[in-house]
């Protein structure tokens, strides 16, 4: 009977109508929230509910609920943190995977769900110009693609040594020796808690003005320190700079030592399909691993990331779950990723690289690097205004004035104006307003309104601050 409740069909469609509502409403909403955290508690509150209610009914309560209080990321007019634009084709392939309710845990419950991963793998290396033979586990996002790559880069470098890792775990195990650069994505920290590594016993590989590993440096380390089985984890796509260490110095360096060399690649590693990044990406194919995200610049909704792993031996036995009831085939798509259950990304991914192509990730990536060198130049066109980082990717960091008040004042008066988003972080010691550009949606004019919106806000900023400086300057 629940089956053929009509109510559950008037449900999608009200999840449609308002989906599209919103898509709608998306250039022209404020793009930060409006609500107050007070006010979320309220339009979400209530008793527990006690009896069932209409299914059209609640979804339409969802979406009065969450109004006010969803970020415009999938618009034009956001430019915070890495966060993707979720794609219509993306989306709509995601509806369809929740409403086929499958469960990619493994290729018996859904062949058709285990296959779009398989071919998605296969494109996913094409594209990203890596060894065919690796094999890729379709993750939440980087972090998780970190943890993979990590766990099978552990597993194959105390089994080198002699050690079962999966068995015996750390206690007892050769000492290893993780080498990372100063400025790793604070993600990898976070995996290397969960491994059993801790945060605090990698060491740490000094980095330049940009965030790249020195490559000296690693070397130093590697040739002075104690013979241990080792990982380096580098990175391309330092998440303020985009910057890339240079991996193939690296590479040729971990090739020496005979250490694993894992590439946090969570955006950066889609410059691979741009010919003309290959000075930055190149030597990455010489790497063990990569954790790269599908929901960044590939625009499939979150969450979507990839772990990929040369060794895909070691890879599965650091993942795979088996039991009698368990049926293995030829191709487990669960035997690269830490869940058992767990939903069918690779529809999709399969959905968003035929959309695309390759050609169209290339320009996409290509387009917001463009922008993100016009966005720099327009900026410090402006006095007081200083681009800090060398824009060699789609990341702007950009200080205002003097000191951190000014660049704290500038971000708040960007937000409050509601027309465009981007936040701070803290760079060399500095505060700095960030600029990440990885929306499919974007135009020129896009970039346009965002640096007015940007220079608009240092204009009411400037005065408040130092009266003497901005003589003439009309706000
Ligand atoms: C975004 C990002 C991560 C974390 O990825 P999630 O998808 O948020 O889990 C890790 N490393 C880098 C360089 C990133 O940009």
């Amino acid at each position: 009977m629940r089956n053929s409740d009509p109510s559950d069909k008037a449900a999608l469609r009200v999840a449609f109508e308002r989906a599209f509502a919103f898509r709608a409403s998306l250039p022209t909403r404020p793009v930060t929230p409006p609500a107050t955290s007070d006010d979320l508690a309220c339009l979400f509150g209530g008793a527990t509910p006690e009896r069932g209610e209409l299914a059209s009914s609640v979804i339409e309560a969802l979406a009065d609920a969450a109004d006010s209080g969803l970020m415009g990321s999938a618009g034009a007019r956001f430019f915070g943190w890495v966060i993707g634009g979720s794609h219509p084709v993306g989306v709509a392939a995601d509806w369809l995977t929740s409403a086929w309710g499958q469960n990619a845990g493994l290729y018996a419950a859904s062949p058709a769900a285990a296959t779009a991963e398989m071919v998605s793998a296969n494109w996913l290396l094409d594209m990203l110009r890596l060894p065919q033979e690796c094999s890729v586990g379709f993750v939440s996002g980087a972090t998780m693609a970190n943890f993979t790559c990590l766990a099978a880069a552990r597993n194959a470098m105390l089994n080198r040594n002699g050690w079962d890792v999966e068995a015996f775990g750390l206690q007892g195990a050769p000492r290893m020796r993780i080498l990372i650069g100063n400025d790793a994505h604070a993600s990898v920290f976070a995996a290397l808690r969960y491994l059993g590594f801790g945060a605090q016993s990698a060491e740490r590989v000094p980095t330049d003005s940009e965030g790249r590993m020195i490559a000296a440096a690693l070397e130093k380390k590697l040739s002075e320190g104690v013979q241990a089985p080792a990982i380096v984890i580098a990175q391309a796509g330092q998440i303020n700079t985009g910057a890339f260490d240079l991996i193939d110095d690296i590479a040729a360096l971990c090739n020496r030592y005979g250490v694993w060399l894992h590439v946090d690649a969570a955006f950066g590693l889609w410059a691979r399909l741009c010919p003309e990044f290959d000075d930055l990406t190149c030597g990455l194919d010489r790497a063990d691993s990569w954790a790269v995200d599908g929901h960044k610049w590939l625009q499939i909704p979150y969450d979507c990331g990839f772990a990929i792993v040369r060794d895909a031996e070691a890879h599965r036995r650091a993942m795979s779950i088996r039991a009698s009831y368990l049926p293995a085939h030829d191709y487990e798509p669960g035997d690269f990723v830490p869940e058992l259950s767990r939903r069918a990304r690779g529809f999709a991914t399969w959905a968003m690289l035929r959309a695309l192509g390759r050609n169209g990730v290339a320009e996409m990536v290509r387009r917001h690097c463009q922008f993100a060198r016009d966005l720099a130049l327009r900026l410090t066109s402006e006095p007081g205004i200083r681009v800090v980082n060398d824009v060699v990717l789609n990341q702007v960091i950009v200080r205002f004035g003097e000191d951190d008040a000014l660049t704290h004042a500038t971000i708040a008066a960007l937000l409050n104006e509601g027309v465009c988003f981007a936040a701070g972080a803290e760079w060399r010691g500095a505060w700095v307003m960030r600029v990440s550009i990885i929306s499919a949606a974007l135009d020129d004019a896009d970039i346009s309104r965002l640096a007015a919106a940007i220079i608009r806000a240092w204009r009411r900023v400037r005065p408040l601050v130092s009266p003497l400086s901005h003589q003439g300057v009309s706000i």
